[in-house]
């Protein structure tokens, strides 16, 4: 049985991005309750260093200072967004997948089509982004 893991990619990150294109390409990180440590990070804001979970006060100053990007979390946005990726997946899968965490899902490949072209659709929703 032909598995495929969906994991969308610094999902937290993309989400705040959705609402301020002007941040493509730019370092994102989000942080925990109550401001305390980041807890999800944009691949420019890991190529900077700044690693999970490291307490925001310790980084807060040079990360600002070298154009990185700072949201409190929103996790009412989060669940929105995973629901709408979740239910892309269930129109395409229909039962023939598993929701693994909030943006993270396995997919059983063996119920699509024999002519369905995994890495058409790949590129599709990578424009799509
Ligand atoms: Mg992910």
């Amino acid at each position: 049985m032909p598995l495929a893991l969906v994991d969308c990619d610094s999902f937290y990150a993309s989400c705040e991005r959705l609402f301020r294109p002007d941040l493509r390409k730019k370092p994102i990180v989000v942080l925990s309750n109550n401001d305390g440590c980041v807890i999800a990070r944009s691949k420019e804001a890991k190529a900077m260093g700044i690693k999970m979970g490291v307490p925001w006060f310790q980084i807060k100053k040079a990360y600002l200072a070298n154009g990185g990007h700072v949201f409190s979390s929103n996790f009412a946005l989060y669940g929105d967004m995973s629901a709408r990726v979740m239910n892309i997946l269930e129109c395409m899968f229909l039962q023939a997948y598993e929701v693994y965490s909030i943006d993270e899902a396995f997919l059983d490949l063996d119920t699509l089509d024999k002519n369905f072209n995994l890495y058409k659709f790949g590129c599709h929703v990578k424009r799509c982004y």
